[in-house]
């Protein structure tokens, strides 16, 4: 059984606990590994290094540090076969979709190669007589980031790039689920410059989460999981005077008018409600067809859709479309959810439950479900089921659909498949969702500007990567100058590099 370490100083560190985590590969339902589960003691020794090699990163000048970004993606881009082959391993997910999961990361990495654009101060040239006035963005120190294991590569990508970059040193703490991309992510940082200690990866839990919070070197915390855990590390970490910027769950409608292209939005809900088995923060769960005759006709086009689904293995071929979900525990609490909706009343139109694959019998699979004719009431609809389930609530009008999505709790993102452009956008000006589709299922902005959601999805007041993660990354000092008149110094006729 392999057993894992912490990535510190540069170097893999195994832990010291004898506390561990079981890694699996979902598709077998075997233990792979175990990682280790780091103390306080452990994770006090990872900051207090981690503080030492700040100083002299955030020394560092911000082009020297971009550098350090470029060649990092590069090294990303060189070894994408190997990081997903690790995505697929520990969370499922195919291989195409794994690479996706590197690629949405590595995007993040290429603005963070821009940074020194956008980590430039303001200056106010004669503020008064003889007076200048400017403010820096400097960065806050050691910072930390909590990731989830439903983007292995990605996430933890989204917080390293923009805080390293900004000057500070990180201590990322994946989820104990899939905890090897982020140490291949570290080895490649080394490889493309990054000083030791800049980056540590700490594996662990709660309790290690909880020595985080409580930690006083620590300055920020960038959060993204469940809702629960999300507003509990926000609170944790605002009352210990930290920044806090936590990411929770979703349940995304998507509403598709009478005038939609009915199997344009009828693939969009296939892939955004199956891909990566429904385990993604904007996997839409929710289809909100207006009008009967829409909803019987969308029905229709999706059954024929999801009954070619190919359910498998991400070694089990091209044609699969998705895998399995994370733990056996997911696997039971979505058949239960299933269950749920039969006896609430909901019409099961396609059972995922009790699907068995031959040669993985063990895996953690659950084909795909549809409902339809859910109610807000019932649990299935109020619950992130968070697994290949996508419920159909049915509207009579386009201001019901609306209202739907409004009361709803959260609100990461949501979408309209419509023709007409001013439906598009009276739904895009007033729905309190962070993030909008129209026509476009998920709508996660590019990596120039900002993820977050609303409402119990997010906590914290900036989105991650993008100009926010600048923003959150730094802290401003404003500095008010005067210079009385005096000796000037000599002409300088080179033309030099400043670095
Ligand atoms: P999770 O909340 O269980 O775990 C996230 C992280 O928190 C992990 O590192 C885990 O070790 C840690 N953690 C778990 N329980 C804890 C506790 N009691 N105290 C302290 N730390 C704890 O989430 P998950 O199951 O890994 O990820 C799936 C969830 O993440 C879904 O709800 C999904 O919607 C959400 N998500 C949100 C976004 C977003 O940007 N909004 C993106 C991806 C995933």
């Amino acid at each position: 059984m392999e057993e894992l370490s912490h990535w510190i100083d540069g170097k893999e560190v195994k832990g010291t606990s004898g506390r561990f985590s079981d890694v699996y590969n979902p598709a077998t339902g075997e233990v792979i590994a175990r990682v280790p589960l780091a103390t306080a003691a452990e994770l006090d020794a990872a900051i207090q290094s981690a503080a030492r090699a700040q100083v002299t990163w955030a020394a560092t000048n911000p082009q020297r540090r971009s550098r350090v970004m470029m060649k990092f993606g590069a090294l990303i881009n060189d070894n994408m076969d190997k990081l997903a082959e690790l995505v697929s391993r520990e969370h499922g997910k195919t291989l195409p979709d794994a690479k996706g999961d590197v690629q949405r990361g590595l995007e993040v990495i290429e603005v963070c190669m821009g940074a020194p654009a956008m980590l430039k101060g303001e200056y106010t040239d004669n503020a008064g007589p003889g007076i200048d006035l400017y403010a820096m963005r400097q960065p806050l120190g050691v910072v930390a980031g909590i990731t989830p294991f439903n983007f292995p590569a990605m996430i933890p990508l989204w917080k390293m790039g923009p805080a390293l970059v900004a000057g500070n040193a990180m201590i990322l703490k994946p989820s104990e689920r899939v905890p090897s991309t982020s140490i291949l992510l570290a080895k490649l940082a080394q490889e493309a410059g990054l000083p030791d200690g800049v980056l540590q990866v700490v594996n662990g839990d709660k309790e290690i989460v909880d020595a985080i919070l409580d930690h006083d070197v620590i300055q920020a915390v960038g959060f993204v999981g469940s809702t629960p855990i999300a507003q509990y590390i926000y609170g944790r970490a605002a009352s210990n005077g930290k920044r806090a910027q936590c990411f929770g769950g979703a349940k995304n409608h998507m509403l598709i008018m009478p005038d939609a292209d009915l199997d344009k939005a009828a693939d969009a809900l296939i892939g955004a409600g199956y891909g990566a088995a429904g385990e993604r923060c904007m996997a839409i769960s929710v289809a909100v067809p207006v009008g009967q005759k829409t909803a019987d006709a969308l029905i229709e086009r999706l059954v024929p859709r999801i009954e070619k689904l190919k359910v498998g293995p991400y070694t089990g071929g091209d044609d699969v479309d998705f895998g399995p979900v994370i733990t056996k525990a997911s696997q039971d609490r979505i058949n239960r959810l299933i269950a749920s909706g039969v006896d609430q009343g909901a019409e099961l139109v396609i059972d995922g439950r009790d699907l068995k694959i031959q040669g993985y019998e063990n895996g953690f699979f659950c084909g795909p479900s549809l409902f339809d004719r859910v109610t807000p009431d019932m649990e299935i609809y109020r619950e992130e089921i968070f697994g290949p389930v996508l419920t159909t609530v049915r509207s009579d009008s386009y201001e019901d659909a609306l209202k739907l999505v409004m009361d709803n709790d959260y609100g990461n993102g949501t979408a309209i498949y419509t023709a007409d452009g001013d439906t598009a956008r009276d739904f895009a000006s007033r729905v309190n969702v962070g993030m909008v589709g129209i026509n476009f299922p998920i709508p996660v902005p590019l990596s120039y500007y900002s993820f977050g959601g609303w409402k119990k999805s997010a906590f914290g007041d900036l989105n991650q990567y993008g100009p926010d993660a600048f923003r959150f990354y730094t802290k401003t000092k404003t500095v008010t100058a005067r210079w009385f008149s005096g000796i000037k110094d000599g002409a300088a006729l080179n033309f030099k590099a400043l670095d």
